[in-house]
């Protein structure tokens, strides 16, 4: 083995696959520390073929384990499937091949894929959602949730899709359409069941004071926007209901304008509206106006630039401040799932209300005035802080000030108090689609709804089935599942026939994996307890708001519930880049999808995970290039050819068996480094640099690219002292040292090659076995330099790190830092200045 052409990734890959499964390299919980790690890449939705985002998915779990568990730690990094949902079905609806059919042929190839990529799974300890062993417990938790008041079936305004015949989760509707097939999303009013996520909200905030340190920021911040907490008034304006009040509370964030109230508005949907109109020419027009209202998403109803339209209802509404009556409106920029479906309106200090006011003639009354002064017709709404003018006894006050007062007023005449209020709404589970678990749940005429009792679980899903959309869901077609008996009285009762959201099975799949084949809990507690929480989550960011929110909930309620001891499920989150392809997002039905299997039938699984790491920083969107794959494989067959070289000396070499024995198992440094010339203690500083950088890149930081070019730096200067010193001069240690050492720190991104040569190097013991490196401190320590990180000159972050790198390298590192992005978020980047192993500062143009 002389030449880098005997290096035949496919003769090589195919034998170490079967080595490892059964010398069950891939078990790595069951090594014996008190450490644990639990390690988990948001589990695939086998809708179709696996692509490179899959790839990449889960080559950054399986490095990150990998090095782990040479570390010392019991691994948990499993796999499952999360295998019920629309896609299959709708897939299935156009195939007519049965989605349980279509779903399992998928599962076989993504865990094909898996297997050849030598994911470190453990597949006798996968999970399938779908599997009646799975989904019993899916029902299960549906019913704990039953039990705690937190689900609850209830009428509601709900998002409809109808390419796809079902209702969808707020979360599910993306900038007004459907997240899975892209049409557009309308309203429709219907019974269904929600769970109470929005209990859980203020929690949902404040816990995120314990995984603030694992998870980006710009995740959190998403999550907070969406859960929406504002703080402000309730108002209890009275509606004139022809001579009777009825009560109507409002929800404002700005109690100190309540002065410039000049109308009201109620959703044009509001059932109220049909209540209070009795002119029957209103009706009509009200009846016109909620046409074209419901043609519009919520998104399109609230959105700034949407023409506002509405109509006045011929009632009044009055200001219990002031005693003001204003007339009543409905207007389609008013949403009856937002806080109470009315609103009291401002038109001189919001935007919206301004709109409308000017296009229907509506007065406008100035009440907060920036200097104090009033300034008569306005050009726009003031939105800012100010002065209070035109506002009874209240003038003259600064508005914060005055929004307190004004609530302390309202309060003591029971006319309003403060309150919080948030944007989150319930968490809508029903589906009227086939392909889910069964909502354990029936209806009987004398006991009502009765939940299914825990003995009679699962609730199968049937088979046969006719699961064509229809608008209704396809399980009510099948009598012999609808009609059943009621566990209440033994009589007659009906079956719900919806299933549940896909998302309920995968907000838990996690605990699952910690007792996978437990038959008669859905998991062991103290197995839980002991894996719990994930260590490590990755996943895509697309899940912030829904998986990410969902799965936090879950934790929530089973740790109210007794069940588990944590009250976060991810202790950090690390969000990876998506991989495009002619920079179009990768997807099957724009047919520009990368197959894994094309690269590892041609280069061997181990170009393929070099590439997908090296191919740019693993939170960026990159994209794919077969060049760029052919220079991993032609990198791998250079570091064939240097081990292949140092082998050949190492063997001929007469102290070659003495370097083996003391070298030992860790090959440890057994030379006197006062005794190397220049070029020797270069190779064995870069070594140990290079091995610290590779640990802390991967483990740290998710630097793979970077670890990997360090890789690459070492393997050049290798080659540079085979090239100056031929044998016998060559330092047979140091050769040896060096030659295991780069193979076990390549050994996670390119476990393959690095087992073969290993083998060849040593004839015995797996590499994949082998403790992970220390490095050489005193070697390591001259080197380190302290670079402080500014933003407009103000100190942001510092970073200890090898010296003398280029200046793009640190401007990237302290681009990608959190603390420095938090500065230059939504602003402008002017000018960055990198001052070599000292500072970096970045000036930026603050936008606003
Ligand atoms: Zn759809
Ligand atoms: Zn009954």
């Amino acid at each position: 083995m002389s030449s880098d052409d005997s290096y035949e990734p496919q003769k090589i890959e195919k034998k170490w696959l079967e080595s490892w499964q059964r010398e069950k390299i891939y078990s790595l919980k069951s090594r014996s520390s008190n450490k644990k790690y639990y390690i988990l890449e948001m589990f695939p939705y086998p809708s179709g073929e696996p692509h490179m985002g899959h790839a990449r998915n889960y080559t950054i779990g399986d490095v990150i384990a990998r090095v782990i568990a040479r570390k010392d730690f019991n691994v948990l990094h499993p796999i499952g499937f999360d295998a019920f949902g629309l896609p299959a079905e709708n897939a299935a609806i156009k195939s007519g091949i049965h989605p349980k059919e279509s779903t399992m042929a998928n599962i076989d190839k993504m865990r094909k894929a898996l297997k050849r990529m030598a994911i470190t799974y453990d597949f006798e300890d996968e999970v399938i959602t779908s599997d009646p062993d799975y989904y019993k417990w899916t029902q299960w938790l549906f019913l704990l949730f039953y039990g705690m008041g937190l689900a609850e079936k209830k009428e509601a305004g709900v998002n409809w899709c109808d390419s796809c015949q079902t209702v969808l989760a707020n979360e599910q509707v993306i900038s007004g359409k459907c997240e899975r097939c892209d049409s557009t999303v309308r309203k429709r009013v219907l019974s269904q069941w929600f769970f109470k996520i929005t209990a859980y909200a203020q929690r949902l905030l404040d816990d995120m004071e314990l995984i603030k340190d694992g998870w980006p920021e710009r995740v959190l911040t998403i999550q907070q926007n969406w859960i929406g907490r504002s703080e402000g008034a309730r108002v209890d304006f009275k509606l004139d209901n022809n001579g009777r009040d009825i009560n109507i509370p409002v929800f404002t964030t700005r109690p100190d304008t309540l002065y410039g109230v000049t109308f009201f508005i109620l959703a044009a949907e509001h059932p109220l509206v049909d209540t209070i109109v009795t002119d029957d020419c209103i009706k009509k027009e009200i009846e016109k106006i909620r046409e074209q209202v419901f043609k519009q998403s919520d998104i399109e109803r609230g959105s700034a630039e949407t023409e506002k339209i509405g109509c006045f209802t011929g009632q009044y509404a009055t200001n219990p401040l002031n005693g003001e009556r204003v007339p009543i409106w409905v207007a389609n920029y008013v949403l009856l799932e937002y806080g109470t479906g009315a609103i009291m309106a401002v038109p001189a200090h919001d935007t919206r209300d301004f709109d409308f006011a000017v296009k229907y003639g509506i007065t406008i009354r100035e009440v907060i005035s920036p200097d104090g002064k009033n300034h008569g017709p306005l050009e726009s709404a003031y939105t800012g802080e100010g002065i209070m003018v035109n506002s009874g006894p209240f003038t003259g006050k600064k508005s914060p000030e005055g929004k307190k007062d004004i609530i302390k007023f309202l309060e003591e005449k029971k006319i309003g108090s403060f309150e919080i209020n948030y944007k989150l709404k319930d968490w809508l589970i029903s589906r009227q689609r086939y392909w889910g678990a069964p909502i354990p749940v029936v209806y009987c005429d004398r006991c009502g709804t009765v939940p299914v009792p825990e003995e009679k679980l699962p609730v199968l899903l049937p088979y046969d089935v006719d699961f064509r959309p229809t608008g209704l869901s396809p399980l009510a077609y099948r009598e012999d599942f609808v009609n059943t008996e009621c566990p209440g009285c033994g009589g007659p009762a009906k079956r719900e026939t919806d299933t549940m959201d896909t998302f309920v099975c995968s907000s838990w799949y996690f605990l699952r994996y910690c007792s996978p084949h437990l038959a008669e809990q859905a998991f062991d507690k103290e197995e839980v307890n002991h894996w719990m929480p994930v260590d490590q989550y990755i996943g895509g960011i697309e899940h912030a708001t829904m998986h990410l929110i969902y799965s936090r909930f879950f934790m929530k309620v089973l740790y109210d519930a007794g069940l588990v001891a944590y009250r976060e499920p991810f202790t950090r989150y690390y969000p990876h880049g998506v991989v495009t392809l002619g920079g179009q997002k990768m997807s099957k039905s724009k047919g520009n999808i990368v197959n894994p299997s094309e690269i590892y039938n041609k280069y061997g699984a181990d170009a393929l995970r070099l590439y997908i790491l090296f191919i740019g920083p693993a939170d960026s969107m990159v994209d794919w290039s077969d060049s760029g794959v052919d220079g991993s494989h032609r990198f791998l067959k250079r570091v064939w050819r240097l081990a292949s070289d140092n082998m050949e000396f190492l063997r001929n070499h007469a102290t070659c068996d003495i370097a083996y024995e003391k070298a030992g198992i860790s090959l440890k440094t057994q030379y006197d480094l006062g005794k190397l010339d220049n070029l020797e203690r270069d190779v064995y500083k870069k070594l140990h640099q290079t091995i610290k950088k590779v640990t802390i890149d991967i483990l740290d930081r998710f630097n793979f690219n970077t670890a990997i070019s360090s890789i690459m730096e070492l393997v050049n200067l290798m080659y540079r002292y085979n090239e100056e010193v031929k044998p016998p001069s060559r330092h047979s240690m140091l050769v040896y040292e060096s030659t295991g050492k780069l193979l076990i720190i390549l050994s996670p991104i390119a476990p393959f090659i690095t087992e073969e040569l290993w083998q060849i190097m040593r004839g015995r013991g797996s590499i994949h076995r082998t403790d992970w490196p220390d490095y050489d401190c005193e070697v390591v320590k001259e080197e380190m330099v302290t670079i402080i990180f500014q933003v407009n000159g103000k100190l942001r972050d510092k970073i200890e790190i090898q010296g003398g790198k280029p200046s793009s390298e640190i401007q990237d590192i302290a681009l990608s830092s959190e603390k420095v992005k938090k500065f230059i978020e939504n602003n402008q980047v002017v000018k960055i200045i990198v001052v070599p192993d000292k500072l970096v500062n970045i000036v930026v143009k603050q936008s606003d």
